[in-house]
């Protein structure tokens, strides 16, 4: 890891401020470093020092390196341990008068956000709910006050996630106190180190900035082709042009297009472009970075390249999707699907909510639609090394591993049905126990049956999310009921597997009960494996930030998925806040995991370049 960090390209010196700093601080020696970092938790040094005995200093790649040796050393402390970490932290301090025991840090820490000046109302319900929260757990709440910018919170927010997080569970919360203990220590190492989350702050600012932009005041929704996604197509163009980019357009359906042309060298040889990106529409009330980060990472590492005349031995494209959620015409991955060739004239049938069809509204918003253009606009497989997107995980897995990037293996194929079992509907005071054929029973017992087996099988998952007895009362065994099913897997083999388990579990839970059962298949997709070569650069440009590439595949669909179906494709995924919540307004990131994420992205960059001028 250390070796590939050492070795400066002209990509890497992109990253040179930090990698100097961190350099200065390990040639100060281990015993120098110890004294730097004294304090960095709260009176709770050990836990430094068992991270250099662990790995020496020397051995550490770079900041990352250290911050995940510091994650291990505290996950494998016993639960004791732990609590006293916990413990060794003042509570939130509501107080007009600052109390003098609090350490230094957390002094500075807690009046930047002005806890110090709270309102007589804001003092009451911090002093009420640290109260309930100590009585609850038994230990202070702790919360990383200067937030995911490190900036500071605002009082509300802070009272808004002591509310929120008084409902955890005790184990989960435990955790999350050790994250938040996490992040404290990471930005004070930071001001101890004088290192700098420029490119981070500067996506952190710009899903800020975008979000401004939205239908519904007050919450972040941006959905196809309304004015607040005109206005947000606008600004992405703008930062592009801004960024430096050769040539940026929005094409017929809406994807804004940037391209950041290679050096002379290979444009004079046609080399080939990689393509990455991904969408910029929302769900209703979502969050800032799901979709958007994958535009924005890319965009501000073509700033900084531009910013120093750098350029690469191939094309650069990248493409803010349009649309992928699906929300207003129920048609999902319009812009990467036009983008792979695969847009189907069909869907220009589709009307939204209020009646209006998708043709008209593009030929209103996109002027010059043109069912031709749209299909000029398929890309040629040949002409690209791939597609690679930067995507939120959208999942807790990366949060409680501890890990801010992982390596996405596969996107997961998925088989949705509706399922209808049918009993026989009766009186509920007379029909016997033993001699009823109750369909909710049986769903009842299904869906326990079904989390089990799905449990078991790796990396799958099952979700009855409609479930309904059909004219159900309170006082008749139900006698029809419908529920829907949502299988998912990395590999169509494994997807195949829980289908036929499902079925089979279907299959013996009715047939002991005596009731019928018809199941209609709603869809059926196909995984996306990970290409390997592409996998495996951007495994090395993540160990190259000095993290472990953490594999892990992808729940949810994303546009490579599309791309997928013509170029080889690999995803990264960056870790998001609040156990990775998405599609929810508490999406969340930190401006050092979009930092990473800029980061992994230069060094893959640096190894395709590598392998194209080997190539030349
Ligand atoms: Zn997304």
């Amino acid at each position: 890891m250390s070796q590939s960090a050492s070795k400066s390209t002209p990509l890497k010196r992109l990253l040179a401020a930090n990698h100097q700093a961190w350099s200065a601080f390990q040639a100060r020696g281990q015993a120098e470093a110890l004294k730097t970092l004294t304090g960095l938790y709260e009176h709770s040094d050990w836990i430094v020092e068992q991270a250099f005995q662990a790995v020496p200093l020397s051995q550490l790649a770079s900041p990352a390196a250290l911050k995940h040796q510091l994650v291990l050393v505290v996950a494998s402390a016993s639960q004791e341990v732990q609590l006293a970490l916990i413990r060794a932290h003042p509570p939130l301090s509501a107080k007009a008068k600052i109390d003098d025991a609090i350490a230094k840090d957390s002094q500075s820490e807690q009046s930047l956000v002005g806890l110090d000046r709270c309102s007589p109302q804001e003092f009451a319900a911090l002093t009420e709910l640290n109260a309930q929260y100590l009585k609850k757990f038994g230990w202070p709440f702790i919360l990383a006050v200067r937030g995911p910018r490190g900036s500071g919170l605002s009082r509300a927010t802070i009272i808004q996630t002591l509310a929120r997080r008084i409902n955890m569970p005790a184990e989960e919360e435990l955790q999350e106190c050790l994250r938040q203990i996490h992040r404290i220590a990471e930005i004070r190492l930071d001001e101890r180190l004088g290192l700098s989350q420029s490119l981070g702050h500067a996506v952190w600012d710009a899903c800020e900035d975008l979000a401004k932009i939205t239908e519904t005041p007050g919450e972040l929704t941006v959905t196809y082709m309304t004015p607040a996604h005109r206005q947000a197509a606008q600004w992405i163009a703008d930062q592009m042009r801004s960024a430096g980019f050769d040539e940026v357009f929005e094409d017929a359906v809406g994807n804004v297009v940037g391209r950041y042309k290679a050096d002379a060298q290979a444009s004079e040889s046609g080399s080939k472009a990689l393509m990455t990106g991904s969408h910029y529409d929302t769900v209703r009330n979502g969050g800032k970075y799901d979709g958007r980060i994958g535009i924005l990472i890319p965009i501000e590492v073509v700033r900084s390249m531009s910013s120093v005349g750098q350029r690469l031995p191939f094309d650069l494209e990248v493409i803010g999707f349009s649309e992928e959620e699906g929300v207003r015409f129920k048609c999902t991955f319009l812009g990467s699907g036009a983008v792979a060739g695969r847009f189907d004239q069909a869907t220009l049938e589709a009307t939204d909510s209020s009646g209006l069809r998708l043709a008209d509204v593009l030929k209103e918003q996109c002027r010059a639609l043109d069912p031709a253009a749209l299909q000029a606009m398929a890309r040629n497989p040949e002409n690209y090394l791939g597609f690679v997107e930067v995507h939120i995980e959208q999942g807790p897995v990366l949060t409680r591993t501890g890990v801010p990037l992982g390596l996405v293996t596969s996107i997961n194929g998925s088989a949705r049905y509706m399922v209808q079992i049918t009993g026989l509907a009766s009186h509920a005071g007379t029909t016997p126990m033993g001699t009823r054929r109750d369909a909710a029973a049986a769903a009842a017992e299904f869906m326990v049956a079904l989390e089990e087996t799905a449990g078991s099988l790796a990396d799958c998952v099952a979700t009855v999310g409609q479930l309904e007895v059909v004219n159900g009362s309170t006082n008749v065994v139900p006698g029809h009921v419908r529920l829907s099913l949502d299988l998912r897997a990395p590999t169509n083999e494994q997807r195949d597997q829980l289908v036929k388990s499902t079925m089979s579990l279907l299959e013996s839970i009715c047939g002991k009960r005596g009731l019928g059962y018809s199941v209609e298949q709603t869809l059926l997709a196909s995984a996306a494996p990970s290409d390997v070569g592409l996998a495996g650069a951007w495994q090395r440009a993540i160990e190259s930030t000095g993290l472990p590439a953490h594999p892990l595949p992808s729940g949810a669909g994303h546009d490579a998925m599309k791309l997928h179906e013509v170029m080889p494709q690999a995803m990264l995924f960056v870790r998001g806040e609040n156990l990775g919540i998405s599609h929810n307004p508490l999406e969340s990131s930190t401006s050092h995991d979009l930092q990473l994420g800029c980061e992994a992205f230069i060094h893959l960059l640096d190894q395709l370049a590598a392998s194209q001028t080997s190539k030349a």
